[in-house]
């Protein structure tokens, strides 16, 4: 049986944004992406440079406006204000990002869209709903989704819904114990040595040089022995079916094999469903569309909320 409201809705179409540090993707679907088990094709997609909050969001409003979305999903790069209590719910927080701290995004692009229903989520947490529905998750209710380039974000979904308290996790920042006769400083501004400033990009350039990225350099095993104290962190918190990694470090065929074997040694045989299961840990498998796609699945389920 199909009600009048199941027609409207697969007649609809939704907006998608992902908001990124140095670009703005901007996207159309069709609103049944909501029930997608893979990748829908888009009814239109663009990338934006980020300058300015009012120019950006700006040109985001100008390319979204001729296809008359009913809804509008965003994930975008942090920190935000999630708190539904603030009155900056939907906001930038502050922000080393020069002009976007305090940036209204949720509130500028629902507006600038004629006061369509809106959701926002973070760029990492959008990728996790994606990857669940769509990609490297299908068929589990609980996966993490951990991204390890620039910095390190991390999204966990949970019985379907994003895991979140009055802030989104903060999981790329835990305290790390030092892998043995590791020196380096660390570099994250806040906390210099914790998993954010010991293993992302930017660091392991700092204490590699750019042949770090080699898929023969010594320092895998490295960043396979921290990494793995953030899933065993996940695993013990959260339990999920899955961790699944990605970005420009995370994403490699030849650490997935290490991460698992530095897994099984930091679980040290103590969890009940994980001890043993090399199938927790696994690669993302959506590249870079799974927060636009994870956006566009926010947004459809605002307008099936309406
Ligand atoms: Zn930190």
């Amino acid at each position: 049986v199909t009600t009048l409201s199941e027609v409207a809705l697969e007649r609809a179409v939704v907006a998608a944004v992902e908001g990124g540090g140095t670009k703005f993707r901007a996207a159309a679907y069709p609103a049944s992406i909501l029930e997608a088990t893979e990748p829908l094709e888009s009814l239109g997609d663009f990338t934006i440079d980020t300058t300015t909050p009012a120019e950006t969001l700006g040109q985001v409003v100008d390319v979204l406006t001729p296809f008359e979305p009913q809804a509008l999903g965003i994930a975008t790069f942090g920190p935000l204000n999630l708190d539904r209590s603030s009155s900056q719910y939907g906001s930038i927080a502050a922000t080393p990002k020069p002009d976007w701290s305090g940036a209204p995004i949720l509130d500028d692009l629902a507006r600038g869209l004629g006061g369509i229903a809106a959701g926002i989520q973070t760029d990492v947490e959008a990728a996790a709903i994606a990857e669940l529905r769509q990609g490297a998750g299908r068929g589990f209710e609980s996966v993490a989704y951990v991204t390890v380039g620039t910095g390190i974000g991390v999204g966990v979904v949970v019985d379907g819904q994003v895991f979140r308290g009055r802030d989104h996790l903060e999981l790329g920042h835990i305290p790390v114990s030092r892998t043995d006769g590791d020196e380096f400083a660390g570099r994250c501004p806040f906390h210099g040595d914790c998993l954010e400033g010991m293993v992302s990009g930017p660091a392991l350039l700092d204490r590699f040089g750019p042949e770090h990225v080699s898929p023969d350099h010594h320092s895998w095993e490295l960043v396979a022995d921290y990494l793995a104290q953030l899933a065993t962190v996940i695993t013990w918190s959260f339990s999920p079916d899955r961790i699944l990694f990605s970005g420009g470090v995370g994403h490699n065929d030849h650490l997935e094999p290490l991460l698992r074997d530095a897994m099984a040694r930091r679980l040290g045989g103590y969890s009940v469903s994980h001890a043993d299961n090399r199938e927790l840990i696994g690669l993302a498998q959506l590249g870079n569309d799974a927060g636009l796609i994870g956006a566009a699945i926010l947004a459809a389920d605002v307008l099936s909320s309406c």
